[in-house]
């Protein structure tokens, strides 16, 4: 029955519970650390409308040796506070063994952690737990540390093929070597070309592990908002900078209100007469833009024609620099972020020398 179309996807939560918020906000701390914690953080969450709890039972560390979670132990933790607040309780399943705790203990929502999903042997162990159980969902999958879409849905298609139809996708960015602004770089095009090819598939974005830090919580979930995200996962803690992993991003119950009574939620379809002008008119520039650059391709090819009768080779280093400089600069002019421009006119240069070597190498009547 493997359907790598995803086609029969169903909503991934219904009840009124969780038609209160908008958007759908999942919210707890990193790691259940103890009963009096999870239930501290969960009343404060419950009490501003937030019906899904997180909390890590099984906490995958890099390194040995750092807080590797309470595991079981916390199930019963899990139910209290489902009993004391209502919410659903989701929880990170990394083996076998994870899902069958976790269904024995009625957690109700699973999400398998970025780096289990780069594995597919450890995917498809759940998966097969998960069809053994019958259970179909909510299963979420978070991408894989590594930028690599494929293997992401890679990941996504095993549960579907295992009966998982509350099927979501939770975008936390990628691993980068070095230090950067982001913990993990959000690399939006990876999870809007996943929407592009799966559009029934809910995606939610994790603002907490792509920033690392709590300042960067508020303007990455705007972001992930505006671009049609469908809810947020955010790590939340009644005291965090005493948690025992990802303190830095963790926020409290107060401090998450806060975050989200600011952000601005617009209309996912709205469309009126203006803004179909406006299409029309970004039609037309495109098109332009295309006869433009096919133009600029045929002079290109016309060069390679020359280079080729004058045995000169494909690429001119200095001639190169010259162009990114005085197109960057006469960007700059106009209000065009230099990077913007560098990368179009690197993709403009590469498939340039592409054709020319092309020609290049083309057999010709002529050569000697
Ligand atoms: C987590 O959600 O606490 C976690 C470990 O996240 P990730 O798998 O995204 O690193
Ligand atoms: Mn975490």
């Amino acid at each position: 029955m493997a359907d790598s179309e995803m086609k029969e996807l169903e909503p991934l939560f219904s009840g009124e519970a969780l038609e209160c918020r908008r958007p759908l906000v999942i919210a707890g701390p990193c790691s259940a650390e103890s009963e009096e914690q999870m239930l501290a953080t969960a009343r404060g969450l419950a009490a501003d409308g937030i019906g899904i709890f997180r909390a890590g039972l099984w906490k995958p560390r890099t390194r040995p040796g750092g807080f590797e979670g309470v595991g079981e132990a916390g199930i019963p933790w899990m139910r209290s506070v489902r009993e004391a607040t209502g919410m659903l309780t989701a929880t990170e399943v990394a083996t076998r063994h994870h899902v069958e705790c976790a269904l024995d203990g009625g957690i109700d929502v699973l999400w398998i952690g970025a780096r289990t999903s780069a594995n597919p042997f450890a995917v498809q162990e759940i998966a097969d737990a998960l069809a053994e159980r019958k259970f179909r969902g909510p299963v979420l999958v978070k991408n894989p540390v590594n930028p690599d879409l494929e293997l992401w849905i890679g990941a996504l298609q095993r549960l579907y093929n295992a009966g998982v139809r509350r099927l979501g996708a939770i975008h936390r960015g990628f691993t980068a070597y070095g230090t950067h602004l982001y913990r993990n770089m959000p690399q939006w095009q990876i999870p809007l070309e996943l929407r592009r090819r799966y559009p029934q598939l809910p995606i939610i974005c994790d603002p907490s592990h792509i920033g690392g830090k709590r300042e960067l919580i508020a303007p990455l979930s705007q972001k992930a908002l505006d671009m049609g995200f469908d809810g947020l996962i955010i790590e939340s803690h009644c005291n965090p900078d005493a948690a025992l992993s990802d303190a830095r991003q963790q926020v409290t119950p107060a401090n998450l209100k806060h975050i989200l009574d600011g952000l601005v939620v617009r209309e996912p379809n709205g469309t009126t007469e203006s803004l179909d002008m406006l299409r029309r008119q970004i039609d037309k520039i495109d098109s332009e833009l295309l006869d433009v650059l096919n133009r600029r391709m045929e002079v290109s090819r016309e060069i390679g024609r020359y280079k080729k009768e004058h045995r000169m080779l494909a690429v001119q280093p200095a001639r190169y620099g010259d162009i990114m400089d005085t197109r960057i600069q006469a960007g700059e002019t106009m209000g065009l972020d230099p990077e913007f421009m560098r990368v179009i006119l690197s993709a403009i240069h590469e498939e340039s020398v592409r054709q020319q070597i092309e020609i290049l190498n083309a057999p010709s009547i002529h050569s000697r």
